[in-house]
């Protein structure tokens, strides 16, 4: 009995202890790597307890918004969400899939941040915020300008804090196709979650922008203050290299983890975060990515594959 009382008592000195140890939380509002448009790469991030999220990547916005609704993620209109809650943009670089569900909103938009590198905010800025291919909804470019989005352009490893959020970001280059993707580390009170647009791995971009990456990041893992690491697996195994147009596969992830493991060490990986986007149709593929992933698993991380609208508490 005594022993019981015992218990209890533990476990109830542990709920406040449980509740804090939450770091963020994530809402998925796209997950895919192409050909449904209504689920494209999108990821709403926030410290756990905060409405004032960012939006990594913005290739499907309100269909997103909407499926998290329905699920209970949200208690406010759609509307709502994407006018309040989402406090900024971070485009890792401006592929469509990227990028679509920014433009076709801007109209009903507030102000706000759109936060990339400078290759990125370019193409924007001459490609699609012009009065050509929609209306120019930033306060540069094209005239006359609307000014609801500020430009704020970010440099390769410097660190600035993201306004109106309690949350701090790093940019780091990443190399996708033929031009710049960028991965973001995003920090509160000390803790970290990485997010990675597209990118191939190193040995076939002939880059070090990854290995630098995992350098960056290592004293992090070490230390258990990066909570998860958000990476792109597009294609299963069999996909050819020479047609991977700067992607990833499981068996060029492991390859990449490895290049982690060899700085941080395996012990420090052992049931990490690892979240996986980017997932490209046909469904058939998918589903042999994901058993390829999980079969060569051999780090043992905590392997996550996000739905739309389906919230991840880190
Ligand atoms: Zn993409
Ligand atoms: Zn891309």
């Amino acid at each position: 009995m005594f022993r019981n009382l015992v218990l209890i008592a533990l476990f109830l000195t542990a709920i406040p202890y449980l509740a804090s140890a939450q770091s963020f939380r994530i809402v998925p509002l796209g997950v895919k790597g192409g050909i449904d448009e209504s689920n494209l790469s999108a990821y709403m991030l926030a410290p756990a307890g905060s409405n004032r999220y960012i939006c990594l990547d913005a290739g499907t916005l309100h269909a997103g918004i909407e499926k998290a609704i329905s699920s209970k993620v949200f208690n406010i209109s759609a509307e709502q969400v994407l006018r309040q809650y989402i406090k900024g943009y971070f485009i890792s670089h401006a592929h469509l899939d990227h990028v679509a569900g920014l433009i076709i909103n801007s109209p009903d938009d507030t102000a706000k941040n759109i936060y990339a590198l400078a290759s990125t905010i370019n193409t924007l800025k001459t490609d699609y915020f012009t009065w050509e291919s929609w209306a120019n909804f930033a306060d540069d470019g094209e005239a006359p300008l609307i000014k609801k989005y500020h430009y704020q352009i970010l440099k390769p490893d410097s660190t600035i804090a993201i306004k109106n959020t309690e949350m701090q970001v790093t940019a780091y280059p990443l190399s996708h196709s033929n031009l710049t993707s960028t991965a973001f580390l995003v920090s509160n009170k000390g803790n970290y979650i990485l997010y990675l647009g597209d990118t191939g791995p190193d040995a076939i971009k002939k880059s070090e922008n990854l290995h630098n990456l995992w350098e960056a990041i290592t004293p992090l893992v070490k230390n258990g203050r990066l909570k998860a690491i958000m990476i792109e697996v597009s294609f299963p195994n069999e996909q050819p290299d020479k047609t991977l147009f700067g992607h990833l596969t499981p068996n060029w992830l492991m390859t990449e983890m490895d290049d982690l493991a060899a700085l941080c060490g395996t012990d420090a990986l052992k049931n990490f975060n690892l979240i996986i986007t980017h997932v490209k149709p046909p469904q058939d593929n998918i589903d042999k990515l994901k058993a390829q992933l999980i079969s060569q698993n051999k780090l043992h991380f905590n392997l996550i594959f996000p739905e739309q609208g389906k919230i991840i508490n880190l």
